[in-house]
Formats: C-alpha cells, sequence, structure tokens
C-alpha cells in the first residue's frame, strides 16, 4: 500500500490524499487553497485528473470548499463518494451561487451543480469496496454537517483519515465510542491538525456558546447573528436559543431549505433538528423566513415589523447588500446587538485569509464575537492517539505547523511527508 499527500502536509485546506493498493486508488478530498494561502498550484495527478480512472474512487469528508471545491476538476469519470446529508446541503449552497450576479462566479457553481448529479451518497460504516481497498466512513462532529472521518483498508494494513473533526461540538461525545468500536488495530492515523498552535479556539465548547447566546437573547431586543449558513448545529443552537429567551427565530428562504434538509434527515434521531416551522402553530420561537423581491433587500412585510419588534429577534444575515438595510436601521437602537460567529482570522488584516469586503460590511457597527473553532484542540487529539495507539505513526495534514506534532504529541511516531512524497506503508 502507497500513501500520498499531494498537497496539504504544511498548510490548512485544500488537502489532497492518495492511497493506491495493486493498482486501484482512492483519493481523500479535493478542495481548493483556503483564501489569500500562497498559491501551490497542484500537479496533474494520474488517475484523478488525467489518465485511466477506472480503478479509482474519490471520497469527500465534508462540503467545506477546501476539501471539495475541486470535483469539477477531476476526470468525470471517476466515482465520487460523500455523505448524503451533505450532499444535499452542498447542492443547496452551490444552487444560490449559481445564480449570483458575477458571471465568472456563477458559471464555476453552475458546473459544480451539475458535477452534483453524478456523486454518489453512502451512510456511516457502509463499508465501500474499490478493487482491493475498502473505505469505512465514521460519522463525526466538525463545523459542517454530515462529516466523516475515514478508515481505509488493503494489504493487511488499516489507515485512519480523521478529516476535519472536534471534540467540543454537539455530536462529539460519540467521538471516542465510535474510535473504541470501529477504529482498532490501525497502522497510521493521517491527521488533521489545524489548532495546533492556536492555544484559544476552543476554549467554549459549543453547548456553552449556546448558553451565552441564550443569555444575550434575553438581555438584546434585537439581535443579528452573522453565522456561516451551513454551520448547521450552530444554527439550530441559535434558534433554541432564542426560542429558549422567547425571541423570534428569523431567516431567509435559502437558509430555511438547508435547515428543512438537516429536520427532514435527522430529527428522526434527536430533538434537537426538530423545528416547527408552521407560524400558525409555533407561538414561542416562531420561525419566520424572509422574502424578497428580485434583487430587493429584505424588508418585514405587512404586520411582520411590529409583531416581531415587540417580541425582540434573532435574525441570522449574511454580509450582502439585501441584509444590510436592516442591519442599518436596528444599528441605531441600543436594544441591538450585532454578532460576529465565524473564525476572526477573516476579519484580521495580519492574516493571509483577511476578507476585505466582510471587514468594511461590519466596519460601521458595533459588534461582537461569539464562536468556537470546528477542529479538535491539542487535547483531544492526544486523546484520539492515545486510544487509538497508530501501530507505526501518525501523518500530520490540514496544518499550518506538522513539525509541533513531534514536540507535542512526543510519545508517538510522527512520519513528516513533503507534499507529493511516495511513503510506502508496507
Ligand atoms: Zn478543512
Ligand atoms: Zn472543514
Amino acid at each position: 500500500m502507497k500513501l500520498t499527500i499531494h498537497r496539504g502536509t504544511n498548510q490548512i485546506g485544500g488537502c489532497v490524499t492518495e492511497i493506491e493498493s495493486g493498482g486501484y486508488r482512492i483519493f481523500i478530498d479535493f478542495g481548493e487553497q483556503l483564501p489569500g494561502m500562497e498559491n501551490k498550484e497542484l500537479k496533474p495527478i494520474d488517475g484523478l485528473t488525467y489518465g485511466d480512472v477506472s480503478k479509482s474512487a474519490l471520497f469527500i469528508t465534508h462540503y467545506h470548499g477546501d476539501h471539495i471545491g475541486k470535483i469539477c476538476d477531476t476526470i468525470a469519470d471517476i466515482p465520487i463518494y460523500v455523505g448524503k446529508t451533505a450532499l444535499e446541503i452542498f447542492n443547496c449552497l452551490e444552487s444560490r451561487l449559481s445564480h449570483i450576479p458575477n458571471p465568472n462566479e456563477s458559471e464555476k457553481h453552475k458546473r459544480i451543480v451539475n458535477r452534483i448529479k453524478t456523486i454518489n451518497t453512502f451512510e456511516q460504516l457502509q463499508k465501500i469496496r474499490i478493487g482491493k481497498i475498502t473505505v469505512t466512513p465514521l460519522f463525526i462532529d466538525h463545523s459542517a454537517f454530515d462529516a466523516y472521518m475515514f478508515i481505509v483498508e488493503a494489504d493487511n494494513k488499516r489507515i485512519l483519515h480523521t478529516g476535519d473533526f472536534r471534540g467540543h461540538g454537539f455530536r462529539s461525545k460519540g467521538l471516542i465510542p465510535t474510535l473504541k468500536s470501529y477504529a482498532k488495530n490501525i497502522d497510521y492515523i493521517i491527521s488533521e491538525g489545524s489548532n495546533i498552535q492556536r492555544p484559544n479556539a476552543t476554549i467554549k465548547t459549543e453547548q456553552e456558546l449556546q448558553k451565552d447566546f441564550e443569555l444575550q437573547f434575553r438581555k438584546n431586543k434585537y439581535n443579528f447573528v452573522l453565522v456561516s449558513t451551513t454551520n448547521i448545529d450552530r444554527i439550530f443552537a441559535l434558534y433554541h436559543a432564542s426560542k429558549n429567551a422567547k425571541r423570534c427565530f428569523v431567516c431567509d428562504n435559502y437558509q430555511t431549505k438547508i435547515l428543512k434538509i438537516v429536520s427532514q434527515n435527522h430529527k428522526q434521531y434527536t430533538p434537537f433538528y426538530d423545528i416547527d416551522y408552521d407560524q400558525t402553530t409555533n407561538p414561542i420561537g416562531r420561525f419566520f423566513d424572509l422574502k424578497r423581491q428580485r434583487q430587493n433587500p429584505f424588508s418585514f412585510k405587512g404586520n411582520l415589523k411590529p409583531f416581531l419588534e415587540k417580541r425582540g429577534f434573532c435574525m441570522l444575515v449574511r454580509s450582502t447588500d439585501a441584509f444590510k438595510p436592516l442591519i442599518d436601521e436596528y444599528a441605531k437602537s441600543d436594544e441591538t446587538k450585532i454578532f460576529y460567529s465565524m473564525w476572526d482570522g477573516y476579519l484580521d488584516n495580519k492574516k493571509p485569509a483577511f476578507n476585505e469586503s466582510l471587514y468594511k460590511f461590519f466596519e460601521p457597527y458595533k459588534i461582537e464575537y461569539k464562536h468556537t473553532s470546528g477542529h479538535a484542540d491539542v487535547e483531544t487529539l492526544k486523546m484520539v492517539f492515545e486510544i487509538i495507539k497508530p501501530k507505526y505513526g501518525i501523518i500530520p495534514i490540514h496544518t499550518e505547523a506538522p513539525n509541533k506534532f513531534k514536540e507535542i504529541f512526543h510519545d508517538q511516531a510522527i512520519i513528516s511527508l513533503h507534499d507529493g512524497d511516495v511513503f510506502n506503508c508496507n
């Protein structure tokens, strides 16, 4: 069995992993680099972007652009596998982006929407065989919903690829039991290390963050929250926080569509994803989706405005012209709070991922930062490595500081690879 990290041994995002056995190859993730990163263009990859793909397959851990964004750069015949709900959410996101006014951008997203139609889906623990290679997806918690680790088996070797994961989300309590049950006799771990040098990124759990929001919503009448539209568990937490605080929950119809996908597929397992979308039967924590005519900004229609003003609300917003007039109107009130619930690196002009238009959008307002990371902290990584005890070692990816692995996890064998190195797993 041979293993190649084509990209991602020393950067966060854009990772591509290849595992080859007896002429069969599986690839894990094929995404874009994060914005602002030094451009490390990928060389053409045999069995993925050129050549014979009859013995290849691409597995996607989750729908973040740094893991799935380049699916249109593969040879069309290669089978792609993604989690079922993840694919529905991704399709919804890409369909919206395919209608944005910028023609270059919308073309790109139209191609992705077309490619999505050919993608296969899997359920957790479903074994998928590609020739001599078997891939088993393990469901884990991340800031993307329906995200997976993969166990890859061939030639009597077992590799665990962690994808992006964490130990402080709503669904993280399953992490250790899942690994103990299914990730036995692992030879190598290919592990993400996004937070290896960000000790403050996970100070709060998602549960603590929800409590924080609830307190804020009780105190402040008009609450605006900027949050990624696909950070599903955060959004359901915001819904429950506003419901407990007896505020209305407001978002647009695109966001509603995404939430409905999750409710439909998952409310039978937990009431956390159960929302009563019917405004007539859900008097507390009413759920409203904003409507708009063509490109006009969002506005409250009819009696909605006095109703919402009486009850107070939590409104999910994006940094677009459609939301700006609403935020402008309420920003003047001292009963208003605007929360920024995403990674703060986008607003930091010293960071490569600095997003100028986002920064400019929020410049006129006083905003409060409320967020926790989607990635595992050092303690969680340590616990995972100690439980799995890989026989031969750990290969760091999705990290800016692979060398830190040796320093921090000194009782584990750390195998440092460079992009493109072919590593023999025998
Ligand atoms: Zn990632
Ligand atoms: Zn991710």
